[in-house]
């Protein structure tokens, strides 16, 4: 399993199988498909859909809650927690749900979605329009923090999601969110920063950073984009009485990034071991049985 854990004599504990499962039967859409082992004749599935600004991912539970298959793709069809492309959002889903109905050989008739919090009733409503329109009943729809602590099921400390656009903050306490935020900080920043830098396109810079063999080397250029995003989540837990955090989503994938937030907010800082596929997978769990 791997951790990436700041100030270490702080106690973690987490759903790792649940996380490494996942990281076995989701995948990109256009590389060769994982088999899908154990694959159930009946019962009932569970389908999440996370619509992202860098990534969309849908993923399939099995009854008891297994992620069984999944895909995720690079897409642009969401910025800043808003669809901006309706019918390319559509597209993209059928055929994801067409591809994973065929490796499991059955019908996906429904699937929870989620949004980010602070995001406006119309504009969540626009989102089960989405999966509705790709063929799919969207009974759940899930704020994203709560969708990450179905999965984490902390009950106090801080869930910060670093996607593509965004730095999400989500206060905890007793187990339920007590405050949010989100801020304009994501990983097209770390990327636009590297372009700069070796005078490069925005896609090669994106290929660059997610390449570990050159990480290291463009830890110092991106550094200073982490120290924000720190920055940011100082600023909105000061004195909250938060005392760890836990980094999801893409960005934090980049080693590094925990030291760095650590650093700057003085807690505990950690990166579960696939944080991308946290959010898609909580959001899975809100679905309804069929
Ligand atoms: P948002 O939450 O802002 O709507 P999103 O849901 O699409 O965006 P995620 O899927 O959580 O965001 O993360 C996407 C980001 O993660 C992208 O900026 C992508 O470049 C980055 N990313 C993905 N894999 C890696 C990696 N291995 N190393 C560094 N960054 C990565």
């Amino acid at each position: 399993m791997s951790l990436t854990e700041s100030r270490s004599n702080h106690k973690w504990s987490e759903p790792a199988q649940l996380l490494e499962k996942a990281q076995q039967v989701i995948s990109l859409s256009d590389s060769t498909p994982h088999a899908v082992d154990d694959l159930p004749s009946n019962g009932s599935f569970k389908v999440g859909v996370d619509l992202g600004t860098a990534y969309t991912v849908m993923v399939v539970l099995n009854e008891k809650g297994e992620p069984i298959v999944g895909e995720y793709q690079f897409t642009q069809i969401v910025r800043d927690g808003l669809v901006v492309d309706f019918i390319g959002a559509v597209d993209l889903l059928r055929a994801m749900k067409q591809r994973l109905q065929a490796k499991l050989g059955r019908t996906l008739s429904h699937a929870a979605s989620g949004y980010p919090p602070g995001v406006p009733q119309a504009e969540r409503a626009a989102t089960a329009h989405v999966i509705e329109a790709a063929g799919m009943a969207c009974q759940g729809l899930i704020d994203e923090p709560t969708a990450a602590n179905n999965v984490l099921r902390i009950q106090d400390g801080v869930i910060v999601d670093i996607g593509g656009g965004t730095t999400g903050i989500a206060i905890f306490e007793n187990g339920e969110v007590v405050y949010t935020a989100d801020e304009a900080t994501g990983g097209t920043h770390l990327s636009l920063v590297i372009a700069g830098a070796n005078d490069i396109s925005f896609e090669e810079a994106e290929a660059l950073k997610k390449d570990p063999a050159e990480q290291s080397r463009l830890f110092p250029i991106v550094r200073l984009v982490m120290e924000k995003m720190g920055t940011i989540v100082e600023k909105h837990i000061r004195g909250s009485g938060a005392r760890s955090i836990i980094l999801v989503g893409g960005t934090p994938l980049f080693p590094g990034i925990s030291e760095v937030i650590s650093e700057i907010t003085s807690l505990p800082t950690r990166v579960p071991s696939n944080p991308l596929f946290i959010t898609p997978l909580g959001i899975a769990m809100h679905d309804w049985m069929n």
